[in-house]
């Protein structure tokens, strides 16, 4: 089974037609399909490894000031308590506690809701534990490397540039230091020169602007680190508007 990083930008994605939401819609149908979804998303972020066990999680709206519209969807794919046990048991490098109450949030349900339309793949949503630095959160990924051979499709969901203190909403022309710092990375994923990627911090200065907080950034690890010897980790939808990067990463989807 592939995994993904998809860059999930503004909620708006999942009420309007952009040649991104095309593009997940264009994956849910042409990879295979997975037994289930674990979704590490940049709106989950926790003290401790949190994982979702409600065998129907909610959908939870987790944004302010959008159309009425984005708060009246409801993604209703099932949970997989089963996977949340698989994915605790898995991990040695931490404990991972499972949450019966959380549902899903918007980096989850905005991107999977294009790929699987019907609702009908179980989700399951991993926390990133901000209390660690980059290297604990792609040491924990690949951890979760069993799970590709088992059908489980694993989904970062981020940005790699993100910064909403300079976003313009009614600007598409990109910040300089936004397209720097999104080629510097895209030509890191291509080389496979994962530890820079994972110590971004050393492209400085464009790396403060770019990753002003690093929720949006380490979903990107979690797919990174499940790549193998020998497979390609491929990029799509490359694109930096204002401050944002849609720049997404597909691995063993050739
Ligand atoms: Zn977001």
């Amino acid at each position: 089974m592939p995994a993904l990083f998809l860059a999930h930008g503004s909620p708006m994605h999942a009420i309007e037609d952009s040649p991104f939401r095309r593009s997940w819609e264009t994956l849910g149908r042409e990879l295979p399909r997975p037994g289930a979804v674990l979704c590490v998303s940049a709106h989950w972020e926790t003290r401790g490894v949190y994982v979702t066990s409600a065998p129907h999680p909610p959908t939870i709206h987790d944004f302010y000031g959008f159309p009425r519209a984005l708060y009246e969807i409801d993604y209703p794919a099932p949970g997989c308590p089963e996977l949340a046990a698989k994915v605790a048991s898995l991990v040695r490098g931490a404990s991972v506690h499972e949450d019966a109450g959380r549902g899903l949030d918007h980096g989850a349900w905005s991107v999977l809701r294009s790929m699987y339309p019907e609702a009908d793949v179980p989700v399951v949503q991993l926390s990133l534990d901000m209390t660690h630095a980059p290297p604990f959160h792609y040491a924990l990924a690949r951890e979760l490397s069993p799970l590709r051979e088992e059908g489980i499709l694993v989904v970062g969901s981020g940005n790699i540039v993100h910064n909403l203190a300079l976003w313009h909403r009614g600007s598409r022309r990109p910040y300089d230091w936004a397209e720097r710092f999104d080629d510097a990375i895209a030509e890191r994923v291509r080389a496979g020169l994962h530890d820079d990627i994972v110590h971004f911090h050393r492209l400085a200065p464009d790396a403060h602007r770019a990753v002003p907080t690093p929720e949006h950034y380490l979903p990107l690890l979690y797919a990174l680190a499940l790549l193998e010897t020998g497979e390609v980790a491929r990029i799509f939808n490359r694109a930096v508007e204002s401050s944002l990067s849609m720049t997404s990463v597909a691995i063993g989807a050739d």
